[in-house]
């Protein structure tokens, strides 16, 4: 991983990220469930799809009813989901999909370009394992790059929250969930303040 470069990341923070806000509120998903749960695209406990690294998307190729199947979805948990991984659809192909007050947007082939020294814990849930939720630690900032809807280039440097749910869609990808996370991702309960 790149060493942080410091810097003031103030002006691009700007656009993107929250209010400040008390680390409890890091919060992605909840166990709230959808009401037609049967029609939900969302792929839960135990499908194969949230434990495989998802495979780069060609560039250029046809994602739109794959990100149009990511929306439909996020959007049925409209209080709940701030951020979605493919591999929640059962497509295991490198896709995020990030939508709050300050930003929506999907994002193909995201990569971490850098990230900050500060790590915070973050406390999260996942709409794939309703009713669990996982004290993680997280880097307070990280800067990722890939492609839009549109496959323009982009980059982003996100913050806190923001910066929480993106790395917690990023570890989908990798195949990397709360009950199965990241190495060094993971507060364990014996250990939480
Ligand atoms: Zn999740």
């Amino acid at each position: 991983m790149a060493r942080f470069i410091g810097g003031d990341w103030s002006e691009e923070l700007r656009i993107f990220q929250l209010a400040e806000e008390p680390e409890t509120t890091g919060r992605i998903g909840s166990e709230r469930r959808m009401t037609n749960e049967e029609h939900s695209p969302i792929v839960e406990d135990g499908h194969p799809a949230l434990e495989m690294i998802a495979a780069e998307v060609p560039h250029g190729a046809d994602v739109t009813d794959i990100i149009r199947t990511m929306r439909y979805a996020q959007s049925s948990h409209p209080r709940s989901c701030v951020g979605l991984a493919a591999n929640q659809i059962g497509e295991t192909v490198r896709i995020i999909l990030i939508v709050t007050d300050t930003f929506d947007g999907a994002i193909i082939n995201p990569v971490y370009v850098r990230h900050g020294k500060t790590l915070k814990h973050s406390r999260e849930g996942c709409i794939s394992f309703p009713g669990f939720d996982q004290k993680m630690i997280r880097h307070e900032i990280v800067e990722i790059q890939g492609y839009n809807e549109d496959w323009q280039p982009v980059r982003y440097k996100l913050k806190r929250f923001l910066a929480f749910v993106a790395q917690h869609e990023m570890d989908h990808l990798d195949g990397f969930t709360l009950k199965n996370p990241r190495p060094g991702t993971f507060v364990s309960e014996t250990r939480a303040a």
